[in-house]
């Protein structure tokens, strides 16, 4: 058998380990507040991590703090926060997070999902106006540690590429299935998710994956059934 007629779970933990030894083990440590990276996340949709970072610290310099923000008038916030994709979207998405946020919880802060179970977290936060799977996630594992994937374009892309999951599946779908393949430890998860941004970054592009000098090539569906017989090329 081949490497890449292998099933999927197998797939799954050798691409964890090829990617782990090329770019080497990360530790997770939360790079922001919880509240700043909910709200930054937000800001990210569709959007580089450079112009987000504008965003967020010309709102919070305009505004002064989370209260500010949410009081904020519309034209004056998506000012604030042009330089993300969509802003009159984000506005009121992030204005009426806020406010769930302050009347449930009496303040602005998201440290209780700390101590709440993980299905429960994930339905706490995809409740509010914005907030998807992969912010959802993304915020439970960057900062509380839990279990959970973020599966954001490169993580789904390179996975139907190499074969973890199917052409047809969803994102939130891939969610699921991924997670269902991986240890349940949110350090791997950590560094599953990073790897394969940063390889989707460098040699799994969406516009042309320089498969030649890929470590996944060995189990990779696309390497071997339609790249390594010229397929692609003569498309
Ligand atoms: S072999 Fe090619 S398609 Fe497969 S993961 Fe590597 S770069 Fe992507």
């Amino acid at each position: 058998m081949e490497g890449y007629e292998l099933p999927a779970e197998e797939k799954t933990m050798i691409t964890h380990e090829l990617l782990n030894q090329e770019y080497k083990p990360l530790r997770l440590d939360p790079r922001r507040s919880h509240m700043h990276e909910l709200i930054s996340t937000m800001l990210s949709h569709r959007t580089n991590h450079k112009d987000e970072e504008k965003a967020f610290y010309t709102m919070m310099e305009r505004f002064g703090d989370w209260e500010g923000v949410m009081n904020a008038p519309f034209d004056d916030l998506a000012e604030a926060i042009s330089t993300t994709r969509y802003p009159g979207q984000k506005v009121p998405q992030i204005q009426e997070a806020l406010r769930i946020i302050k009347e449930e919880r009496g303040e602005f802060s998201i440290d209780f999902l700390e101590d709440m179970p993980v299905e429960e977290a994930l339905a706490w936060l995809t409740r509010l106006p914005g907030v998807g799977l992969k912010t959802a996630t993304l915020v439970l594992l960057f900062n509380f540690k839990k279990p959970v994937l973020p599966v954001d374009t490169h993580v789904f892309r390179i996975s139907q590429r190499v074969g973890l999951i199917g052409a047809k599946v969803t994102a939130n779908k891939a969610h699921d299935i991924l997670l269902g393949m991986l240890p349940k430890d949110a350090l791997v998860l950590f560094n599953f998710h990073k790897h394969l941004l940063k390889h989707g970054q460098l040699i799994c592009t969406w516009s042309y994956p320089r498969c030649e000098k890929c470590v996944l090539n060995g189990v990779c569906n696309y390497y071997n059934q339609v790249r390594a017989k010229g397929i692609d090329r003569a498309a």
